[in-house]
């Protein structure tokens, strides 16, 4: 299966320096396409700016959540419909930044990448443990839960482990602590999802640089990587597409 190699851009970017980074990485990537998959998920303000650029290079167009319903009176949210309008490709849900900042509910994340399927985005649904469940021994629990719980049974989409210690901590997960989430979460998946036709693609994220991409994207069970800090500039981003 190729590697994906998802870049959130998180609440970074006018139009200015985000159209200068998207169009930097777009004019190197070329080549390595042919190897792994790229997308990336501007913030929705500059999502109908970049869609041409990132469509002619052959680069997915992310957003980074979707609201779960199709319409209506949800003031100041974005619908997966309006998304796949754009000629967005894939949506990130249930970041564990929504989770703490908007109180996203494994039961409310499940809805969205049901809608999001429905108008035809891949959905990127994110789990990971807090440092205190890891130490306490009480990760493995909780993403049975998560995965579980955030994806219906149908699950036609991605997952993204990120430990919630490792985002943005500069201290990513160690190859030994990944390849034995990637055995239990492909698991879990393998038990929870009545289609076992097609093995789920699983991310990993956190702290993701391009000096240990290359051992990260080696390991086992690993179906990319989901990059925030190092997907802001395009000399550390292009460094983890071309990896290893
Ligand atoms: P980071 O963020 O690479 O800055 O740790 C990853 C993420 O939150 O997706």
């Amino acid at each position: 299966m190729r590697q994906m190699i998802i870049g959130n851009w998180k609440m970074h970017g006018l139009r200015g320096d985000g159209k200068e980074l998207a169009q930097e990485i777009a004019a190197a990537i070329g080549p390595a396409l042919t190897r792994r998959d790229v997308v990336l998920a501007p913030p929705f303000t500059l999502t109908h700016c970049l869609a041409p650029l990132l469509h002619e290079h052959g680069i997915g167009l992310g957003a980074q959540d979707c609201h779960a319903e199709a319409e209506g009176a949800y003031t100041g949210d974005i619908s997966a419909a309006m998304l796949a309008d754009l000629g967005v490709s894939h949506v990130i849900l249930g970041h564990s930044e929504r989770r703490e900042h908007h109180h996203e509910t494994n039961a409310r994340i499940r809805r969205k990448a049901e809608r999001a399927r429905e108008f035809g985005l891949c959905p990127v649904v994110c789990v990971g443990e807090s440092a205190r469940q890891k130490e306490d021994g009480h990760a493995e629990p909780w993403l049975t839960e998560q995965i579980t719980q955030s994806l219906p049974a149908d699950f036609d989409g991605i997952v993204a482990y990120e430990p919630i210690w490792a985002i943005g901590t500069g201290k990513a997960a160690t190859q030994e602590d990944i390849e034995s989430r990637m055995v239990f979460l492909h698991g879990v998946l393998a038990d929870h999802l009545e289609t076992d036709d097609k093995p789920t693609r699983v991310l990993y994220g956190g702290s993701v640089k391009p000096e240990d991409a290359a051992s990260i994207l080696a390991v086992p069970g690993v179906g990319g990587v989901l990059v925030g800090g190092a997907s802001l500039s395009a000399r550390s981003f292009l460094g983890i597409v071309q990896a290893g």
